[in-house]
C-alpha cells in the first residue's frame, strides 16, 4: 500500500465516521421537526376552527335568549292583541294604527340595539306583518297570502305557529331588505297558553361575516370556508380567495365538493395536513359541522405556507450541515495527515530498507505511538544494518568459497575428463596397437624359429637368432599384458565365475612352477591347509593369472634358496601365500610395486618382465572382491598375500565332452562361403577350417573385393571381417544389402578389437551374427549351422575312426594330459619355441592325434598364445 492510498482510506473512514452520524442526525432533526411542525399547524388550525365554532354558537345562544326573553314579555303579547284588533278594526294604514305602532318604537328600537338586529317583526297568527321597526316592504302584509309568502320566512313563521318552537331560518337573500342574506329567528307568543302570533328578529349575514373573515392566525393563505346544503348542491355561503363573489352565489354538486367540506357537511369533526381544498390545492385544514346554521366549515391553509419554517429548517440544516461537513473534510484531511505522514515516511524507509539501505531513518512525527513506532523502526533498522553487514560478509566469503570450490570442482571434473579421455584414447590405442603388433610379431618369432633349424647359419648369426627370439617373446609378453592392462583400465576385464576344482588348479599352476624354480636350482615348497575346499566358485582364469604372475616373480627374483606357496581356507574366503628367500623389496619401493609398468632397479636389471604383472594380479584380486599385500626384508626376502572369496561348490556333474563336427551331413547341398579377412594368417585359418568341413570357399582382402566377388561369385554366407583396409566391414556390408540379391545372403561379423564391437551398431549395417576372434572352429559352424539350417556329421557318430578327426582348436580336452607335459607344452608356447612344441607333439600324436593336430595347426599359423593358454587352461577358451 502507498501513501496515497493510506491517506484515502483513513480520510474515507474519518469522513464515514463523521458525516454519518451528523447526516443522520440532521435527517432524523429534519423528520422530527416536520412531524411537529405539521402537528402544530394542525392544532392550530383546529384551535381556531373550534374557536370559530364557539363564537358562532355562542351567537346564535344569545339570538335564542333574546328571542325567549322577548316572546314572553307582557308588553309584546299585549302589543299583538292591540295591534291585531285595531288591524282589524281600521286597517294598518289608519293613524291609530299608525300612532300605536309608534308609541312602540321606543321600547322596540332600544331592544333592536341592544342586539345590533336589523329589525324586529311581530306578526299575528293570521300571518299579517303587525309592526316592523324597520317598516320595510314586507310590513302591513300578510306572510300566509302576500307578496312575501313564498319566502323561507314565511314557511318558518308557519312553522313556528304550528310547533310552538322557536326557529330559524336559513340565510338567504330576502327581497324586502333589498336581498341582503339574511336569518330570521321566530319564536311563538303566547296568550293564556294560546298562540297569539310571533315575535321575529332578522339579523343579516354581516353580524356572522367578520367569524368568516376573520383570519387571524391563517396566514396570508388561510381562508374560513362555509358551506351549507341545498338539496343535491352545495351553496357556498363564505367568499372564497379563489372564486369571486361566491358568497351565496357558488353553488356546486355535492359529489365535487372538496373532501374536507364533504366531511363537515356531513356532520363529521377533523383535519389533515395535506389535503386538497375546493381549487385543488394542498392545504393543512380543519373542519367542523356548525348544528345552529347547519353549515359546515372548514379552516385551512395552504400546504406550502403551512409548512414554509420546514423548508427554511431543511435550508438551514443543509447549510449547516455543509458548512459542517467543508469543516469535518478539512480536519479529517488534516488528521488524516497528521496520522499518515509518519506512517508514509515509515513506509519509504522500509521500502529504501528492501533496497537494502539500512542508513535509513524515519523521522519521529504526528501522535506519541507513531513517534515510538519511528523510534523502534530506527532501532530495528540499525540492527538490521548491522546483521546485513555481517551477513554481507559471510555471504562475500560463502560466495568466495563457492566460487572456490567450483573453481577446484571444475578444475578436477576438467582434470578427469581429460584424464579419461586421455585413458581412453590411451586404452584404445594400445589395444589397437597390441593386436596389430601381435600378429606380425608371431610371424616375426615363427620365421625367426624356421631359419633356426637351418644348418647353414653361423654361430654369430645363432647367436643373433636368439637375441631376435629373445627380444621377440618378451615383446610378445610386454603386449599381451598391456592387452590386458588396457582391458581392466577400459572396464572390459569381467568376473566369470565358475565351478572349478581348486586342487587341481593348484597342482597345475605348482607344477609348471616347479619346473622353472628346479631348472634354477631352487627348492619350491608347496603347504596346503587340510580343510581346503576341493571344488570352489570363482574366476579359475583369474586365479591362475595371479598365482603364476606371484610365482613366477619369486622364482624370477630369488637367486638362491626357496619359494613357497601356502594356501589356506579362511570360511569362504581362501589365502594364498607366496614368499621366496630372494633379494626382497626396499621399503620405499613397496608402496609402488603396485603401479604400472614399475620396476625396482633390480627388477629392471634383471632384463625381464613389463612392470604389469603386480599390477595385472592387483586389479583381478580386486575384480575377484580380495585383498592383496606385500611385505619384505631386503635381503631376506619377500611375502606376497592374497585373499579371495572362493566359497565352495558342489562337485559338476560329469559331461560327456561336447560331440565334434566333422563334415556336413551327405544330404547338404555345396554351400558357398566367401571370407572377407585382411589378415592373410586368419583368413588361411578359416579357409582351411571350412574346406576340410566340406563347404566351398573363397577368400578376399577387404570390402571392396567383397562387394565385387558377391555379385561375381553369389555366396550364401560371408563371414565378414569389420576392419579392412579399403573398404571396411560395415561398408561391404550396407553395400551388399543394397545390391540385388543383397538381403538373402546370411552375412556374419568377425570382430577383432581387444573390446567388444558395438554389436548394436554391426547389427545395425546388416549383419545377421557375430564372433569374436580368435576364431573358435565349433562356433563358427554353429553360427553358420544356425545361419543356413545346416546339418552336420558328427565324431561321435562315426565310432572308432580317430584318425579320421579334423584338426581342432576349440573344446580340445587336455586333462587326459599329464600336467608336466603340458607344463613343458605351455612353457615352449609361451617362449614361442616351435621346435620344442612339435618334439612334444611327436610324442603326443599315438596316443592323442587330434589334440596333436589342433596344436600343429596353431604352431603352423604362430598363435603360440593360444597354445599356451590351452594348456595352462586344460581346455581352450576363447580371448
Ligand atoms: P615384472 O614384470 O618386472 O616382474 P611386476 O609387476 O611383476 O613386474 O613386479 C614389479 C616389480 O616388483 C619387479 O620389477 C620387482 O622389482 C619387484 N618384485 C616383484 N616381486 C618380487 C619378489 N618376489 N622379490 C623381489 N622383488 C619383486
Amino acid at each position: 500500500m502507498n501513501g496515497g492510498r493510506i491517506h484515502a482510506w483513513l480520510l474515507a473512514a474519518f469522513l464515514l465516521l463523521a458525516l454519518a452520524p451528523l447526516l443522520g442526525g440532521g435527517w432524523y432533526f429534519l423528520h422530527i421537526y416536520e412531524n411537529a411542525l405539521r402537528e402544530t399547524v394542525a392544532n392550530n388550525l383546529v384551535q381556531i376552527t373550534n374557536k370559530k365554532y364557539d363564537q358562532i354558537d355562542r351567537f346564535f345562544q344569545e339570538r335564542y335568549n333574546d328571542i325567549t326573553l322577548l316572546a314572553n314579555r307582557t308588553s309584546v303579547q299585549n302589543a299583538i292583541l292591540e295591534l291585531s284588533q285595531l288591524w282589524q278594526a281600521q286597517g294598518p294604514h289608519s293613524p291609530s294604527y299608525q300612532r300605536l305602532s309608534e308609541s312602540l318604537d321606543k321600547s322596540m328600537l332600544s331592544f333592536l340595539e341592544s342586539g345590533d338586529y336589523y329589525d324586529l317583526l311581530l306578526i299575528d297568527k293570521g300571518g299579517n306583518v303587525l309592526y316592523s321597526v324597520a317598516r320595510e316592504a314586507d310590513f302591513a302584509t300578510n306572510l300566509f297570502s302576500g307578496p312575501y309568502r313564498d319566502t323561507h320566512f314565511a314557511e318558518d313563521v308557519e312553522t313556528a305557529l304550528n310547533l310552538l318552537q322557536t326557529g330559524q331560518t336559513i340565510f338567504a337573500p330576502y327581497a324586502p331588505s333589498q336581498d341582503k342574506e339574511a336569518s330570521f329567528l321566530i319564536s311563538p307568543v303566547l296568550h293564556d297558553g294560546k298562540p297569539i302570533g310571533v315575535v321575529a328578529l332578522q339579523f343579516n349575514w354581516d353580524r356572522l361575516a367578520s367569524v368568516a373573515t376573520d383570519r387571524t392566525g391563517l396566514g396570508t393563505s388561510g381562508e374560513t370556508v362555509l358551506a351549507q346544503k341545498d338539496g343535491d348542491f352545495v351553496l357556498y355561503t363564505s367568499p372564497l380567495q379563489h372564486i369571486e363573489n361566491a358568497a351565496f352565489r357558488y353553488r356546486i354538486p355535492f359529489a365535487e365538493v372538496a373532501v374536507p367540506m364533504k366531511h363537515a357537511l356531513s356532520g363529521q369533526s377533523g383535519y389533515s395536513v395535506m389535503i386538497a381544498d375546493y381549487a385543488r390545492q394542498s392545504t393543512v385544514s380543519a373542519w367542523r359541522y356548525l348544528p345552529a346554521l347547519r353549515w359546515g366549515m372548514v379552516v385551512k391553509i395552504d400546504t406550502d405556507e403551512a409548512l414554509a419554517p420546514l423548508r427554511r429548517m431543511q435550508q438551514l440544516t443543509v447549510a449547516v450541515l455543509f458548512v459542517l461537513t467543508c469543516a469535518i473534510s478539512l480536519l479529517a484531511i488534516y488528521f488524516s495527515r497528521i496520522m499518515t505522514k509518519p506512517l508514509i515516511n515509515l513506509i519509504a524507509a522500509t521500502q529504501q530498507m528492501t533496497r537494502k539501505n539500512f542508513n535509513i531513518k524515519a523521522t519521529p512525527t504526528g501522535p506519541r505511538e507513531l513517534r515510538e513506532l519511528a523510534a523502534a523502526f530506527n532501532q530495528m533498522s540499525a540492527r538490521l544494518a548491522e546483521l546485513y553487514t555481517g551477513l554481507e560478509i559471510k555471504v562475500r566469503e560463502r560466495d568466495n568459497e563457492i566460487l572456490a570450490r567450483k573453481q577446484a570442482e571444475a578444475a578436477l571434473i576438467e582434470a578427469r575428463d581429460a584424464a579419461e579421455a586421455a585413458n581412453r584414447a590411451k586404452s584404445v590405442f594400445l589395444a589397437n596397437m597390441s593386436h596389430e603388433l601381435r600378429t606380425p610379431l608371431n610371424a616375426i618369432l615363427g620365421f625367426a624359429q624356421i631359419l633356426r633349424r637351418d644348418p647353414s647359419l653361423t654361430d654369430e648369426q645363432h647367436s643373433k637368432l636368439e637375441t631376435i627370439n629373445r627380444s621377440g617373446s618378451h615383446l610378445l609378453a610386454l603386449i599381451n599384458d598391456v592387452l590386458e592392462i588396457s582391458r581392466i583400465e577400459a572396464g572390459r576385464t569381467e568376473v566369470q565365475n565358475e565351478v572349478f576344482s581348486l586342487t587341481e588348479m593348484l597342482t597345475s599352476a605348482e607344477d609348471m612352477i616347479r619346473l622353472r624354480a628346479e631348472s634354477k636350482g631352487l627348492h619350491f615348497a608347496s603347504l596346503r591347509d587340510g580343510e581346503l575346499p576341493r571344488y570352489v566358485v570363482g574366476d579359475a582364469h583369474h586365479l591362475r593369472q595371479i598365482l603364476l604372475n606371484l610365482l613366477s616373480n619369486a622364482v624370477k627374483y630369488t637367486a638362491q634358496g626357496s619359494v613357497r606357496l601356502h594356501v589356506q581356507a579362511e570360511g569362504d574366503n581362501i589365502r594364498f601365500e607366496v614368499s621366496d628367500t630372494g633379494a626382497g623389496i626396499a621399503e620405499a619401493d613397496l608402496p609402488r610395486i603396485f603401479q604400472a609398468f614399475y620396476q625396482t632397479e633390480k627388477g629392471a636389471a634383471q632384463g625381464e618382465g613389463t612392470g604389469l604383472g603386480l599390477t595385472i594380479s592387483r586389479e583381478f584380486v580386486r575384480l575377484m572382491g580380495g585383498t592383496i599385500d606385500v611385505s619384505s626384508e631386503p635381503g631376506k626376502g619377500s611375502t606376497f598375500v592374497f585373499t579371495v572369496p572362493l566359497p565352495e561348490a558342489e562337485a559338476p556333474a560329469l559331461s560327456a565332452p561336447p560331440s565334434q563336427v566333422i563334415g556336413l551331413a551327405p544330404d547338404q547341398p555345396t554351400v558357398r562361403v566367401l571370407v572377407a579377412e585382411d589378415n592373410n594368417d586368419n583368413r588361411e585359418l578359416i579357409r582351411l577350417l571350412l574346406s576340410n568341413i566340406g563347404f566351398e570357399v573363397k577368400t578376399v582382402e577387404n570390402g571392396q573385393q567383397a562387394v565385387d566377388c558377391f555379385q561375381t561369385w553369389r555366396p550364401w554366407f560371408i563371414w565378414m571381417d569389420m576392419r579392412m583396409p579399403v573398404m571396411n566391414g560395415y561398408e561391404a556390408t550396407k553395400a551388399i544389402r543394397a545390391l540385388p540379391g543383397g538381403n538373402k545372403v546370411k552375412i556374419a561379423a568377425l570382430t577383432a578389437s581387444a573390446f567388444r564391437e558395438d554389436k548394436d551398431g554391426i547389427l545395425a549395417a546388416g549383419c545377421d551374427d557375430m564372433l569374436a576372434k580368435p576364431v573358435d572352429e565349433q562356433k563358427l559352424l554353429k553360427v553358420m549351422g544356425d545361419q543356413l539350417g545346416l546339418r552336420y556329421r558328427y565324431a561321435d557318430e562315426v565310432s572308432g575312426n580317430a584318425s579320421e578327426l579334423p584338426r581342432s582348436n576349440g573344446a580340445l580336452d587336455l586333462s587326459t594330459l599329464s600336467p608336466e607335459l603340458r607344463a613343458e607344452l605351455a612353457e615352449a608356447a609361451e617362449l614361442l619355441d616351435a621346435e620344442k612344441i612339435k618334439a612334444i607333439l611327436a610324442h603326443l600324436q599315438p596316443e592323442h592325434p587330434e589334440i596333436a593336430k589342433a596344436i600343429r595347426i596353431w604352431t603352423e599359423v604362430y598363435r603360440f598364445d593360444l597354445v599356451a593358454k590351452l594348456c595352462r587352461n586344460g581346455q581352450a577358451q576363447p580371448e
